[in-house]
C-alpha cells in the first residue's frame, strides 16, 4: 500500500492550506456538528516517484480551549495509528505553546518519523523564535509558506526519504 502522510497541529496553523496546496486542489469543507471531529480528508499525492496517501486530521476546528486539546490528542493518535511520516505542522510566526509542547511528546514516545515543520515563514527570514522549536526534541524545523508556496520541494523531499 501507498505510504500514508498525516498532518497534525493546533486550529489555524495552516494545515487545510498546506494540505489544499500538496493535493493541488481545493477541497470543500462540508460543515458538520461544531466540536465534533469530521472525517479525516484524504488525498493521493504523488513526489517525483513517490506516491503516497496525505491526510489532514483537523476536521472542523473547535473553539473552546479544553475541546482544541483533546481533539489534538485524538488526532495526533490517529496519525501515530495510522500514518508512515507525521508532519507536525506549527505557526512559525511564533514560538511553541504548551498545547505544542504536549503533542510533541505524544509524538516523540510513538518513535514515528517526524517533520517538525514552521508554516507562515512568508519572507525567506528565520525568525529569532526559529531556535525555541528545537526544545521541542524533534529534529530541526522546515520552513515553510503555505501561501506563498514556499518551501513545499525541499519540504516534500524530506518527507519522502522517511519512507
Ligand atoms: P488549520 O485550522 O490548521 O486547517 O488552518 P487553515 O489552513 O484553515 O489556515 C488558518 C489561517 O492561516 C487562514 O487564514 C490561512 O489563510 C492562514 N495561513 C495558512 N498558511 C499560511 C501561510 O503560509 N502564511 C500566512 N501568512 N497565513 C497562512
Ligand atoms: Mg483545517
Amino acid at each position: 500500500r501507498k505510504p500514508i502522510v498525516a498532518v497534525v497541529g493546533r486550529p489555524n496553523v495552516g494545515k487545510s492550506t498546506f494540505f489544499n496546496r500538496i493535493a493541488g486542489k481545493r477541497i470543500s469543507i462540508v460543515e458538520d456538528t461544531p466540536g465534533v471531529t469530521r472525517d479525516r480528508i484524504y488525498a493521493d499525492c504523488e513526489w517525483l516517484t513517490h506516491q503516497f496517501t496525505l491526510i489532514d486530521t483537523g476536521g472542523i476546528e473547535p473553539s473552546s480551549s479544553d475541546v482544541i486539546l483533546s481533539q489534538m490528542r485524538d488526532q495526533a493518535q490517529i496519525a501515530i495509528d495510522t500514518a508512515d511520516v507525521i508532519v507536525f505542522l506549527c505557526d512559525g510566526k511564533n514560538s511553541y505553546t504548551t498545547a505544542d509542547e504536549e503533542i510533541a511528546q505524544m509524538l516523540r514516545v510513538s518513535k514515528k518519523p517526524v517533520v517538525l515543520v514552521l508554516n507562515k515563514i512568508d519572507q525567506y527570514k528565520k525568525p529569532d523564535h526559529f531556535y525555541d522549536y528545537y526544545s521541542l526534541g524533534l529534529g530541526e524545523p522546515v520552513m515553510i509558506s503555505s501561501v506563498n508556496a514556499m518551501g513545499l520541494g525541499d519540504l516534500l523531499d524530506d518527507i519522502v526519504k522517511l519512507f
